[in-house]
């Protein structure tokens, strides 16, 4: 089949027995849902920019498996330079969505799962390299969004998977049959998992031998039997809902989307199984996913900084105060932080290698630092970019009173004009213009959309301290104590 269009895209959600919750009620028409809307428009990107010649040398690739032209987001990495085009192709994303598109976890569980099958076979025996090869070329074929489902509700922290007092705070199996296997648990804040056509579930820690039933790996499709999704709500979504409020939502179009996904009792077939009970493999399956996945955030977070620098430089103008040079100022050092999250995004995938099974995996200590870095500078990036654009963006009237016609005023002023009046930009710049770049920035910095630039650019990808285990981990420090002993003479 040919690349999918952004339009048969939103129409084959339609066609999904999705099974969506959210506000305590079942969701039927949950593709047309204010709410859901915007982050169903914002995959349909990667798929609308596939279609468009100018980007048709990012977006698409040839199939390592197929020899077919495939849309970049279903490829297997065959070299650095696919690595480093998956980092353009995810800040161009950011750039034309300002949200996170989402459809980037499947991508990046498709290549951590690929390489981490082929070391299970060839240690067991086993066919799970097999089974993902034809999965794979099914979801290429198909050009379908797969979400990557990694994080689990873990209970009590302390505790490994087996020794949970309740052994669903870790997606396990229940029960083991000659066709396959049934599986129960739940998967935590997951990424367009409602907009995906199948889900990848992949362990979310290292595990022990007594982790067996949870060291389990398999795809399903979204809509299989006994699974179902429970929506997260974001700062200001109910925005969304209101009439007139387009203004005021900030980023109308786009947005980004998280769901509670659980599994009660989903039987997977034999096929479709990529781990089963091979422990000392799981967290394989964790670093290289997470290693992608922080690579990811020097492309997307990257692409949305280029927005919200650009909007905080409209609010300037607007204001009339972009020649003050505490503005530009501040302009440069946003730009050279999100640069330096752009810097090593390319870096770690330029330093890539080849795995085991044939495709290309990043560097991890370089992957790590990427994140690390995406843990702290977005929220600088948002400070510098509230400073520019000054207190109107949290105090502003709504977008009804701009347009109000009710009579306040002693010479018949409407609310909408008094709105208009006192709100009015620099000369030569609309009153609404400044109204919109307001309202996206308060979206960008601490409405619906600074889950995706705030506080996913924290925990999105694993938390500062995943980033600082692996950091210690890979760091070579007793590598550096022998260069020191070396040039300092120490025997
Ligand atoms: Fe893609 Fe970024 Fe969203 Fe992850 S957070 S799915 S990398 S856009
Ligand atoms: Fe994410």
């Amino acid at each position: 089949m040919a690349l999918m269009t952004a339009q048969e895209y939103v129409e084959s959600l339609r066609k999904l027995n999705t099974r969506v919750y959210m506000f305590g009620e079942k969701i039927d028409n949950w593709v047309d849902h204010p709410m859901i809307r915007p982050s169903i428009n914002c995959v349909a990107m990667t798929y609308a920019l596939a279609q468009d010649p100018q980007y048709e040398g990012l977006m698409t690739v040839t199939s390592s498996l197929t020899g077919h032209k495939i849309n970049r987001f279903t490829h297997l990495h065959q070299s650095t330079e696919d690595l480093v085009n998956k980092v353009k192709m995810q800040r161009l994303l950011g750039q034309k969505t300002a949200s996170c598109f989402q459809r980037c976890v499947g991508m990046d569980s498709f290549n951590a799962v690929f390489s981490t099958t082929f070391e299970v076979d060839e240690k067991y025996g086993t066919h799970y390299h097999e089974n993902f090869k034809k999965f794979l070329t099914f979801v290429q074929d198909n050009d379908l969004t797969v979400d990557g489902a990694m994080t689990d509700p873990k209970g009590d922290r302390s505790k490994a998977p087996h020794d949970q007092a309740d052994p669903d705070m870790y997606v396990h199996v229940v029960e083991r049959r000659a066709d396959g296997i049934v599986v129960c648990g739940a998967k935590c804040h997951q990424t367009g998992s409602i907009n995906s056509h199948w889900h990848i579930f992949m362990p979310t820690i290292s595990m022990g031998e007594a982790d067996k039933d949870w060291a389990v790996s398999f795809a399903c499709p979204t809509d299989a039997e006994g699974m179902y999704m429970i929506y997260g709500r974001q700062s200001c979504d109910t925005r969304k809902m209101e009439e007139d409020a387009s203004i005021d939502v900030g980023n109308a179009k786009f947005g980004g989307q998280e769901a509670l996904v659980v599994l009660d009792h989903v039987f997977i077939p034999n096929e479709y199984i990529f781990l089963n009970g091979e422990y000392e493999f799981a967290g394989m399956m964790v670093e290289r996913f997470a290693g992608y996945h922080r690579q990811s955030y020097g492309g997307c977070k990257v692409g949305v900084g280029d927005v919200v620098i650009g909007a905080a430089a409209l609010a300037a103008e607007y204001n009339g105060v972009e020649k003050a040079s505490a503005v530009k100022d501040k302009l440069i050092e946003m730009t050279h932080l999100n640069e330096t999250l752009y810097c090593c995004g390319i870096a770690c995938s330029s330093q890539g290698f080849k795995t085991k099974a044939g495709n290309y995996q990043i560097d991890l200590l370089l992957a790590n630092v990427c994140k690390q870095n995406v843990t702290r500078f977005p929220y600088e990036i948002v400070r510098l970019a509230e400073d520019i654009a000054g207190g109107l963006m949290v105090t502003m009237p709504s977008q009804k009173d701009f347009s109000s016609d009710t009579v306040v005023g002693r010479n018949g002023e409407t609310i909408g004009d008094i709105c208009n009046k006192f709100f009015a930009a620099r000369e030569g710049v609309s009153t609404e213009d400044r109204q919109r770049v307001m309202r996206f920035l308060e979206n960008m910095c601490l409405g619906a959309a600074a889950v995706g630039y705030r506080t996913e650019s924290m925990h999105g990808a694993g938390s500062p301290q995943a980033q600082r285990i692996m950091i210690a981990r890979q760091g070579n420090i007793q590598g550096k104590k022998q260069l020191a002993k070396d040039v300092a003479g120490i025997q």
